[in-house]
């Protein structure tokens, strides 16, 4: 079978990639391991009733460019502000050390910590990791920082770039909030689909081209021939040299996979009364640290989330599925005491480290990797081309990163 292009990957990146191509007229397919579409944007129904658990991706960040990149439809969202208010209406809470932060302590260092990571780096030019920024600051404040930064960025502080942080600030902008979509996530991703040619359920296991045209073997013994060929593999995927490139990718590039971090989240979800109330974010020392609702919690059965990322997911990692149900259930005790029976059943989550073909949740940027994802976007001879979250510069990390080609 030739094509003008293959597309590795059928997430937010390979899709956008192939249908740009494909209204250009150009022969286009995308191949696919997983036998769904979609990737780290996963809506799945796990309890088989009409209750949706986003398991990757859930909000669509606000920037100037939210229109550049949903320009085919605009689908039905809502504007959600994160605003860490102790109000009565929507409220935040942290617990640390043992008790609930009252709203009066929300200023000084620990508002910083409880904003955000931009917050806590400040608008200075650091050099090192965002954990040499606050090592002065106090055990709560430092707490509450590293909650904060796992909570975003899946890393322990300790193994994200303070300088890597303030570039993203500057790309974002201004905070503007972030949209939740009205439907499930899976719309925008089948939107992206539409008509294009797809083969699910035959991961590619090598990308070849000694001699023109490039040749893309299947584990299933499939070869397609193509021109150009678009690698959108997650960077945890191409970190386990899971698919043979021949010839070797160049040594720069290679070293820039090895340096840029493969941070990881566990994701949760409780079925249950709602029984958090107005709950609009809480976060914790807990091994599952940070909650909120998954959406409007009216009377009836709702989805609570639960979120453990860098270093408390990779506590979680070597746990048997029991004993990180214990965990959950732990957390929850300590959180909200007074919550009522859960069954198993109610509770289920999915660890992204386990996940064979992403390996991890998204990247991020160590100390002394600031300009790796600049060499991982550039091509790779005039043949091979690179996209997905960890090539953005700009929108790293995000479906926004996935989606823009510029
Ligand atoms: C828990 C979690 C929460 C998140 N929350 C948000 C959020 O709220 N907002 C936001 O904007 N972003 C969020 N993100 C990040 C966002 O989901 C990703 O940045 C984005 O979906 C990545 O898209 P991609 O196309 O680059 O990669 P992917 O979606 O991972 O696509 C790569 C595809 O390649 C496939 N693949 C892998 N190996 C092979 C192979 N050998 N052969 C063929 N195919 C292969 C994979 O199965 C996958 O489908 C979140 C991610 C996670 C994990």
């Amino acid at each position: 079978m030739t094509f003008d292009v293959v597309v590795i990957g059928a997430g937010a990146a390979g899709l956008a990639a192939a249908r740009l191509l494909r209204d250009a007229g150009k022969k286009v397919v995308v191949l696919e391991a997983k036998d769904r579409i979609g990737g780290r944007v996963w809506t799945a129904y796990p309890w088989r009733d009409a209750l949706a658990v986003e398991w990757g991706a859930q909000v669509i960040h606000d920037c100037d460019e939210v229109d550049k990149l949903w320009p085919i439809k605009k689908w039905p969202r809502t504007k959600v502000y994160w605003k860490g208010s102790f109000g009565r209406g929507k409220e935040f809470r942290y617990f640390f050390d043992g008790r609930w932060i009252t709203g009066d302590e929300n200023r000084g260092r620990m508002g910083m910590a409880m904003t955000s990571t931009e917050a806590i780096v400040g608008r200075c030019e650091p050099n090192g990791s965002v954990a040499d920024v606050i090592k002065d600051w106090s055990l709560r404040e430092q707490h509450a920082a590293a909650a904060e930064v796992e909570a975003v960025y899946a890393v322990d502080p300790a193994h994200l770039s303070a300088q890597s942080v303030v570039s993203d600030a500057k790309s974002w902008g201004r905070y503007r909030g972030d949209y939740r979509l009205a439907g499930p996530y899976e719309s925008v991703i089948r939107d992206l689909a539409d008509s294009l040619q797809i083969h699910l359920g035959d991961p590619v296991v090598q990308i070849a081209r000694r001699v023109d045209p490039a040749k893309i073997i299947t584990h299933a013994g499939c070869e397609y021939v193509a021109r150009n060929v678009i690698s959108t593999l997650p960077l945890g995927v191409l970190k386990a040299r899971a698919v043979v490139f021949d010839p070797p990718l160049s040594q720069g590039r290679q070293e820039a996979i090895e340096k840029l971090g493969m941070g990881n989240v566990v994701k949760v979800a409780i079925r249950a009364q709602p029984f958090w109330r107005n709950l609009e974010y809480a976060t914790s020392r807990c091994s599952i640290p940070t909650w909120w609702p998954a959406g409007s919690s009216g009377p009836g059965t709702a989805v609570l989330m639960g979120w453990a990322g860098g270093k408390s997911a990779k506590a979680l990692a070597g746990l048997s599925s029991r004993n990180i149900i214990g965990e959950i259930r732990r957390s929850l005790r300590t959180l909200f005491p007074n919550h009522p029976q859960i069954s198993d059943d109610d509770i289920k989550f999915w660890n992204w480290s386990k996940d064979e073909f992403s390996r991890g949740a998204y990247s991020h940027v160590p100390p002394g990797a600031e300009a790796c994802r600049k060499t991982l976007a550039a091509p790779d001879r005039n043949w091979l081309h690179f996209a997905g979250e960890a090539t953005h510069e700009r929108f790293p990390m995000t479906v926004t990163g996935a989606v823009l080609h510029d």
